[in-house]
């Protein structure tokens, strides 16, 4: 251990084969598949329960898949979501279709939209069958445990006071913000993105129905999901503005919002502070090194996606099931070494950069010029004409969203429970 964990004396300590830190979609599917192999496990959450509004709530259909695989998905499609098949938009004045999941020829050809807590509870409670894997919510990792070089577990805090957990192998799920990575000094390459978002909720009534989901203005952009009983809105705004916005007040940003979809009149009632609006600040970054000794960083903690395309959530379990896939069995044996960890950054890397890609050529041929503004009359973008005068490439871009380049499929051995 280093100078600094010599000097500390917790309380109590426990010793697993692995410790992932954050039960987000990258950490609670990574449990269940360790979990279902056998290992010895323990992920921590450092909230009493997962009910954080707007995190992302599409589960794609490579997701989907991966819950058919794993035998889950009849009871997963039980709980309330809504499904959307065909992305469709307005631009300027222009209607066009971005993506038609139903020409996929998937077992799954649609988007499900299902609260996170709803995915991760229902991960968490399938999970319970493993004996080998320990969830435990309100235990927030603080600082690493090192041996010589290498990562040997995290402290965390707990409700009940300090806790070392000791593992062979540690990995970090703990999101855009990640304190492990930042702990073991994993440096960060930024590639940016030229906007921010605001989420919130409007009001639904039962008769207001559109089948809209994207709405671009000069200087404005904004995407609508249905919900059933409310609207999930993001209002796109130009990086860095949301003090602006708020300057300016909040009946002008209900006006704003209601000139772009004005379905969502009676519903925008319901912001009636800022409060109800969240900021996303949107970051497109990834790890050029995402492992140390003992360590190995996956999800948002090695790439943040920008949320063109939703495509976080499922990026994230995709790693989670390439792990599993290429560690489950040599985690039997002990810890990996740095080279074998490093199998997962190999496998995930390429998927993860295309997309990135993708969201950077949408960012600067789309966002961008959406909202510099000014008086012209938009024209639609050569890109999404394109796509929308070929329905064959309404396939392919579907393809990309839903699907996503080079999917997992879970390959990693089951213990029987
Ligand atoms: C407002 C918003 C809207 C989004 N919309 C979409 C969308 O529509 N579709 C989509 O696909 N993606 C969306 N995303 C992105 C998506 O949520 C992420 O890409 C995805 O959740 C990443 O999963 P993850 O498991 O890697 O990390 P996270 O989901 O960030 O999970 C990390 C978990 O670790 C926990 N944690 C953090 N630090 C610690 C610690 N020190 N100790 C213990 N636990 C810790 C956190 O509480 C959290 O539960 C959105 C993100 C935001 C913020």
């Amino acid at each position: 251990m280093d100078a600094s964990a010599s000097q500390h004396s917790p309380a109590r300590a426990i010793r697993v084969r692995c410790c992932i830190v954050g039960g987000g979609p990258a950490g609670m599917m990574l449990g269940y598949l360790l979990g279902r192999a056998g290992i010895d496990v323990v992920v921590l959450e450092k909230h009493a329960d997962f009910f954080r509004d707007f995190r992302g709530d599409t589960v794609h259909p490579s997701t989907l898949q991966v819950m058919d695989e794993l035998g889950l998905i009849d009871g997963f499609l039980k709980l309330p979501h809504q499904r959307l098949q065909t992305l469709d938009g307005q631009f300027g004045g222009t209607s066009v279709r971005l993506a038609d999941l139903r020409r996929l020829d998937t077992k799954y050809n649609f988007i499900a939209f299902m609260p996170q807590w709803d995915f991760l509870n229902f991960l968490r409670e399938a999970g319970q069958r493993f004996a080998s894997l320990k969830v435990m919510m309100s235990t927030e990792a603080t600082d690493l445990i090192r041996r010589g070089e290498a990562v040997a577990g995290v402290r965390a805090k707990t409700p009940e006071g300090p806790l070392d957990i000791e593992a062979d192998l540690t990995i970090a799920c703990d999101g855009r913000h990640s304190t492990v990575r930042e702990r073991a000094g994993l440096a960060v390459e930024e590639i940016g993105a030229p906007m921010d978002v605001l989420w919130f909720r409007a009001g639904r009534k039962a008769d207001e129905t559109e089948n809209l989901f994207a709405r671009v203005e000069p200087g404005k952009m904004m995407v609508t999901f249905d919900r059933g009983d409310y609207w999930q809105c993001a209002y796109v705004i130009p990086k860095g503005q949301y003090d602006a916005v708020k300057a300016r007040g909040l009946p002008a940003l209900r006006d704003d919002i209601v000139h772009m979809a004005p379905i969502l009149k009676s519903g925008t009632a319901d912001l009636t502070s800022f409060d109800d609006v969240k900021l996303l600040t949107v970051a497109i970054n990834r790890l050029p090194r995402w492992t140390r000794p003992g360590l190995l960083c996956i999800g948002d903690a090695a790439h943040a996606m920008s949320p063109i395309g939703g495509v976080g959530v499922n990026l994230a379990v995709q790693d989670a099931v390439a792990t599993a896939n290429l560690l489950a069995d040599r985690m039997s044996q002990g810890c990996p070494s740095e080279a074998e960890l490093d199998a997962v950054r190999r496998r995930r890397e390429f998927p993860v950069k295309m997309t990135q890609r993708m969201q950077v050529i949408v960012q600067n041929n789309i966002v961008s010029g959406a909202l510099k503004g000014g008086n012209e009359p938009l024209k639609v973008p050569l890109l999404m004409r394109l796509v929308t005068a070929l329905p064959w490439l309404q396939g392919m871009t579907a393809r990309f969203v839903a699907i996503g380049v080079r999917p997992e499929h879970v390959h990693s051995k089951a213990v029987s429970s």
